[in-house]
């Protein structure tokens, strides 16, 4: 959610940081700005809006002289969005500018303490005030200002300064909202995500909480709370610039649907060793694993829904009771939760606030945590006991694809582990569980290609007002899914509802115009969902199955049809998806909506 960038270098600031900007656009802003020392004084530019606005209004930033300087783009927590409250702010003498994210929450007694003190506030932010403490504590020095007056600030956030100090100076801190220092060849610089990064260097550490830094051109020196120098680690980058890009497709949304066969190999096959799960960061030992009496996976949106898929894949084969937990419920709900639980942590940014809090909780009550996220040096994989990458490449589009699939992945490898460990699987079926997983590449990308069909239903339903989702077990759990995706890009209505719960309640909505997608590639419930099927029918709706390809039965009873090739049935929810996401896709296009910024939401959710 939001963004900053920092730069320091010899050529000029303003076009790197707004180049920079618009690599963190997706993840959702209301405003963007940037400020740049030229020496005498710091260049401010800021607008309301699209990064777009504020590139239209410094030609791209060559109307702003300066060599240091950053950038931000807000989503706004206290004041509107508008140009007066967007970043960065000024202390009153102009030496020091700010750009933050996150949240200070102690930010009214530090307002009223500096308006006691005489400063006149210029916007309703709370960041503004760290421009002014800064100023209160500037004695000709600006690390120790920058000390004092992050010593102070109490909440989250990261934040980036520009100072007017000699020929300009650069800072930079992160405290539970992530920041990345990137490190150049005469030129370095910061970011909240390596996309706005890659362009310049591979590069790049991270800081963790508490820290700060210092860039200069030539050198980046990381200091703990106190000042005290800190050795980091340099980390390498894996992906490269063309990965944060479009790649000729018209939107990242399309463009990470079809990645999904790619990702999912490279999710699970480095994990396959001689025909065997290992996992690089999960080494429970046979007493530890003996002792977990308990699974609850915790996590906010299409993340919990991956949770879901994973409950039933976890319980039917580990036999382990799996609770799914919304984050934003679990962390103030005094959780029943002991050593003996093992707590899954899914995020693909990991960094989501909610699921953070939840996991401390938990953690703090003695569970031990498990975090399945995909972007690496995160909080959540950080505070974790242990971590399973995704490795599904950055995600740009606020909706997710392939971050979802990719954590299904995992849940079902960890769920085969498991069982196997727990010696709840025959070999056959393991090793039968290893091809599934192999061929699977080949499946998801079958079901990319058998689908064309979904642009003409797209163009059909696009004028639904509301669209019901039904299944049963894993098909279920997909629905939730679908939904969501729907919602999400289309602004549909959408309700995923358990198809033998529809006769409870949601039945009453159905009539004559209505349309239900039922999935139905859970063959042990085939007939049950058949029944519903006859029963939504009977009251006039329409019906769209998601249902095997080889499945003839089906062709006879729905209206219209999306194909999902045969899996093994565990493995069935992440090629279901895939015509799900497709169809959310094809609608949002006809009806003209912005796909990978939807209206409202953010990429990642780094406020409660
Ligand atoms: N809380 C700050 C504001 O409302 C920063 C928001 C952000 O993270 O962009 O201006």
């Amino acid at each position: 959610m939001c963004g900053i960038v920092g730069f320091t270098g010899t050529r000029k600031a303003a076009p790197v940081l707004i180049d920079g900007l618009r690599r963190l656009e997706y993840r959702g802003y209301d405003s963007a700005g940037i400020a740049v020392a030229d020496g005498e004084k710091i260049n401010v530019a800021k607008v309301k809006g699209y990064v777009k606005n504020l590139s239209e209004m410094t030609h791209d930033g060559a109307d702003i002289e300066g060599v240091l300087g950053v950038g931000h783009t807000r989503w706004a927590t206290h004041g509107a969005p508008n140009d007066i409250n967007a970043h960065p702010h000024m202390s009153a003498d102009g030496r020091f500018a700010v750009v933050h994210n996150g949240i200070i929450e102690n930010y009214a007694a530090l307002r009223s303490e500096l308006t006691a003190r005489g400063v006149k506030f210029l916007s309703d932010t709370d960041t503004e005030v760290v421009a002014h403490l800064l100023e209160l504590y500037y004695d000709g020095d600006a690390k120790r200002a920058f000390m004092k007056a992050a010593a102070r600030l109490e909440g989250s956030y990261s934040l980036g300064v520009v100072c007017l100090e000699g020929p300009g100076r650069l800072f930079a801190m992160r405290e539970q909202s992530p920041l990345i220092l990137g490190l150049g060849v005469g030129e370095n610089y910061f970011a909240s995500d390596v996309a706005a990064l890659v362009p310049h260097t591979k590069n790049v550490i991270y800081l963790d909480d508490g820290e700060f830094a210092e860039l200069t051109p030539d050198a980046v020196t990381v200091y703990d709370v106190r000042g005290r120098e800190v050795v980091k680690p340099v980390s390498r980058v894996t992906w490269d610039v063309e990965a944060a890009e479009k790649g000729g497709y018209e939107h990242f949304m399309l463009k990470e649907i079809m990645e999904q066969p790619a990702c999912f190999k490279a999710t699970v096959e480095p994990r396959i060793q001689d025909g065997r799960i290992v996992f690089e960061n999960f080494d429970l030992s046979e007493a530890e694993l003996h002792s977990i009496d308990r699974i609850i996976i915790t996590a906010c949106g299409s993340a919990g829904y991956a949770g879901q898929v994973g409950r039933y894949v976890l319980e039917e084969l580990c036999r382990i009771p799996v609770a799914v937990e919304l984050a934003s419920e679990l962390r103030y709900r005094n959780p029943i939760i002991d050593e003996h639980t093992l707590l899954i942590v899914i995020s693909q940014s990991g960094e989501t606030a909610d699921t953070i809090a939840a996991m401390r909780e938990c953690k703090a009550r003695g569970a031990r945590a498990l975090a399945i996220v995909n972007v690496v040096g995160s909080t959540i994989a950080k505070l974790a006991d242990h971590v399973i990458y995704t490795w599904a490449g950055p995600e740009i589009a606020v909706a997710t694809t392939k971050g979802y699939t990719t954590q299904v992945a995992v849940l079902d490898m960890l769920a085969i582990y498991l069982a196997d460990r727990l010696g709840l699987m025959e070999k056959a079926r393991y090793d039968a569980l290893i091809e599934a997983l192999h061929s699977m590449p080949g499946k998801l990308q079958r079901a990319l290609d058998l689908n064309r069909n979904v642009k003409k239903l797209a163009k059909m339903f696009k004028n639904q007002s509301s669209i019901y989702f039904i299944g049963r077990n894993l098909d279920y759990a997909v629905c939730m899914e679908g939904a969501l995706k729907l919602k999400e890009i289309s602004y549909i209505f959408a309700e995923a509802y358990a198809a033998g719960e529809l006769k409870h309640g949601t039945i009453a909505l159905i009539d004559q115009g209505s349309l239900v997608v039922t999935l139905a590639c859970h063959e042990p419930l085939f007939e049950k969902t058949m029944s519903n099927i006859e029963e939504v029918k009977a009251r006039g709706a329409e019906v769209l199955a998601v249902a095997l390809e080889d499945n003839k039965q089906i062709v006879s009873k729905a209206d219209y049809f999306l194909k999902v090739p045969r899996t093994d049935p565990i493995l069935n929810p992440i090629a279901q998806v895939i015509p799900l996401q497709l169809f959310a896709y094809y609608i949002a296009k006809e009806r003209g909506c912005d796909i990978d910024k939807p209206k409202n939401l953010a990429k990642s959710v780094t406020v409660e």
